[in-house]
């Protein structure tokens, strides 16, 4: 991947498909010589960086569109070559000839994500950023997009590399006690290290932290209804989603099979699932229904528990919420039907600090529940400008990073300065890892090859 970096790389920049325009993108050092080359107008190769021209495309004096075309020189570019855009008219069979003619006079067609894996390479941005990118591209919802904009921004990079500093300050003075190990010197003063250790190590702690909220920003949080046939799980979901999507009936366990909405709640998608009750059934395709339950439920980091308030006994409750309980995963127990109860039932509803009584028909405490939802997956107010980890890589490195830390200060009394530097190497490597400090083709082949083509 990182041996054809010579070459000018052409692809189309929007998506495939018939639109109103259509960028193709080149970025190499022949980049404007190639456009020129097929380019009735002005001479490219002698205009200025940041200029838009107009002109048409010839194929052999046969002209293939009317485009503009904008040029980036280098080092002013996304990826610091010299880069040409092409707007064309964006047909597909105009995009296509274009590229084939582009590909002709010298450009090679470009792998996934190589414009982005130049960009890393010439130094434009790090591994975090370049990965922000295809987050952004990706982005859903405005959570999701504002941490990828704070990664992009380089909000991640810039923590990462304050703790590498330190560390490699404390790095070099104690292999500068490797030097004079006769001598049995300390360069490093190991309560200095010790502080330094914990400090970076709960940073990190709190990075590795933050990718539960990461991870539902970027990916949605796995919602599950649960509760028994007829307890209002059906109406609850048409009310959250304020529409009528799923069938609701009055003939308990009418609702089959798993239905997936999203429930965007201030950014955050709850991905709700819609299951069958969660008592066992005598009837196979209930139990089919049941069993699926089951297994969305092993998927779920939420469980929104709806019992019938009128119906339900409290040991019935305390049973199912038993049955439902799992590491990792919250329940909010719900009280349906509150319309039909009065004042003294409703004050006598069990457990009622933890229950949110509602009624799903009448839409009444659906923004009270939607509330404790959001606040179930985000428990400290967002304010737009953290750092949160979303990818699972980065992730891994911190883990990483941390156990190799935790060994450093375990040996820092009375181990040998090779080892104590060997550790903090480690640590080093680890979080140089997530930066690309450190790389290796296959992470970069790893990273790249899932960007789409064109990025
Ligand atoms: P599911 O089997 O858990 O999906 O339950 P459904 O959503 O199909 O509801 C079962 C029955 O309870 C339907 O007849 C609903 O109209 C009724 N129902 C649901 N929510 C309420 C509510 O808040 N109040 C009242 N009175 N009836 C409700």
């Amino acid at each position: 991947m990182t041996n054809h970096h010579e070459e000018t790389i052409v692809a189309l920049a929007t998506p495939n498909g018939i639109g109103a325009i259509g960028v193709i993108r080149l970025s190499g050092t022949d980049a404007i010589r190639i456009a020129n080359s097929v380019f009735k107008g002005k001479d490219l190769t002698q205009q200025p960086s940041h200029t838009i021209h107009f002109g048409h495309i010839v194929d052999n004096q046969v002209v293939l569109d009317e485009v503009l075309v904008s040029l980036f020189v280098a080092p002013r570019s996304y990826t610091r070559e010299n880069v040409v855009e092409i707007s064309c008219h964006g047909s597909v069979f105009i995009l296509e000839s274009i590229i084939k003619l582009l590909v002709k006079r010298g450009a090679r067609s470009a792998n996934p994500g190589e414009f982005t894996l130049r960009a890393f390479l010439n130094g434009q941005l790090d591994l975090s950023q370049a990965e922000a990118v295809a987050d952004l591209i990706a982005a859903n919802s405005k959570a999701s997009q504002q941490v990828a904009l704070q990664q992009l921004r380089g909000g991640f990079s810039n923590q990462l590399q304050t703790l590498r500093n330190e560390l490699i300050k404390f790095a070099s003075l104690v292999e500068l006690e490797l030097d004079f190990s006769e001598e049995d010197v300390e360069f490093a003063n190991r309560d200095q290290l010790k502080q330094l250790v914990l400090d970076t190590n709960r940073v990190i702690g709190s990075l590795i932290r933050s990718f539960e909220l990461g991870n539902a920003i970027k990916h949605g949080v796995n919602t599950v209804i649960a509760g028994r046939p007829n307890a209002g799980k059906s109406t609850l979901l048409n009310a959250l989603l304020n529409e009528e999507r799923a069938i609701v009936s009055h003939i308990p366990g009418t609702t089959r099979d798993t239905i997936e909405e999203v429930l965007n709640i201030k950014g955050i998608n709850f991905r709700l699932i819609d299951t069958a009750g969660i008592r066992e059934a005598t009837d196979t395709i209930e139990q089919i229904g049941v069993q699926r339950t089951m297994e969305k439920i092993a998927q779920t980091a939420l469980i929104i528990y709806v019992f019938d308030a009128v119906q339900i006994s409290v040991n019935e409750l305390n049973d199912d919420l038993r049955s439902l309980e799992r590491p990792g995963v919250t329940i909010l127990a719900v009280a349906n039907k509150i319309d039909l109860l009065n004042e003294a039932q409703l004050l006598s509803l069990p457990g009622s600090e933890n229950i949110t009584p509602i009624s799903a028909k009448n839409k009444q405490h659906i923004d009270e529940l939607k509330a404790r939802i959001y606040s179930s997956a985000v428990k400290d107010q967002l304010t737009g400008d953290e750092t949160l980890v979303t990818n699972i890589r980065h992730l891994e490195a911190l883990q990483k990073t941390e156990d190799a830390l935790a060994r450093v200060l375990n040996g820092i009394d009375h181990v040998t300065s090779d080892f104590l530097a060997i550790d903090i190497k480690q640590a080093l490597h680890y979080l140089g890892e997530i930066t690309g400090t450190v790389t290796t083709d296959d992470l970069l082949d790893n990273i790249f090859s899932k960007f789409c083509i064109g990025k």
